[in-house]
């Protein structure tokens, strides 16, 4: 996957690549970053990319050449289609099942905002989607398109050291995941379930099933609206409704 990512501030996007699962992917060669600075595209002396809104009001807009001229250079630079995402509160939200639409493409450039935000003329002519990364504001886009970019890495075919890391992750199954817990089983902050220690199987994957859609209940009862339920897991939520717990 190669990421193309138009920004004023390259450095805050490189450093994400140095470290974990990213920084890993990026040395396997499974991943190539790119950033291009629209400064370099401007027309003017001072490299300035960014002029007051021509509605008034307070901040400053990102013109449309510069980034247009980015976005043309970045598609100049290798043949094949990449597709282009501007970060926007005003996106689509983004999800697990978009991370993994997106996976499966061979580039993405990803515009960064600053400022108020672009010239609306990049985004009629210059871009193929807007994504959000939730309904709340940034204060630029490099933050929103790492998000993006680190989540699209580790579901890249050979990024997680094991194949099935990612298959009962949260999301995955329409649940929250299960909780985890590691040693020691016995602390003062409390212990690990006895089912976990109990060697079953068999039970620790119904425990696991019931903890996920315990949570889920819990948490993003949305994410159930429509589920279709097994019976086991309509037998686990009558036990989990029965305890009362939730
Ligand atoms: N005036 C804009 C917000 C500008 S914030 C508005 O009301 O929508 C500056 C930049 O940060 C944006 O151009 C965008 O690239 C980025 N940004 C802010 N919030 C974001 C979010 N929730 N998701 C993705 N990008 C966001």
């Amino acid at each position: 996957m190669r990421f193309d990512v138009v920004t004023l501030f390259p450095e805050i996007v490189s450093k994400i690549f140095s470290f974990g699962v990213t920084g890993r992917a990026l040395v396997k060669g499974l991943i190539e970053i790119k950033t291009w600075n629209p400064r370099n595209y401007s027309n003017n002396a001072t490299n300035r990319v960014d002029d007051k809104p021509y509605s008034g009001g307070p901040g400053m807009v990102m013109q449309v050449e510069p980034l247009m001229k980015a976005i043309k250079a970045i598609k100049d630079d290798v043949s094949s289609q990449t597709h282009v995402i501007y970060m926007s509160a005003q996106g689509k939200s983004l999800n697990q099942q978009k991370i993994k639409e997106l996976s499966i493409l061979p580039r993405i450039t990803i515009i960064s905002g600053r400022y108020e935000g672009i010239d609306q003329r990049v985004i009629d002519r210059g871009i193929d989607e807007e994504i959000s990364i939730g309904d709340f504001i940034a204060s630029g886009g490099e933050l929103p398109a790492m998000i993006l970019m680190d989540s699209v890495t580790r579901v890249l075919e050979g990024v997680l050291g094991h194949d099935d890391s990612t298959a009962e992750e949260s999301f995955e199954n329409g649940l929250l995941e299960y909780p985890h817990y590691t040693r020691p089983n016995k602390s003062k902050y409390g212990e690990v379930p006895s089912v976990l220690l109990s060697g079953n199987s068999k039970d620790i994957e119904r425990w696991k099933l019931k903890m996920s859609l315990a949570k889920t209940l819990l948490v993003r009862p949305d994410l159930l609206k429509g589920r279709l339920f097994s019976s086991l897991e309509k037998e686990l939520l009558n036990e989990i409704k029965d305890e009362e717990k939730y």
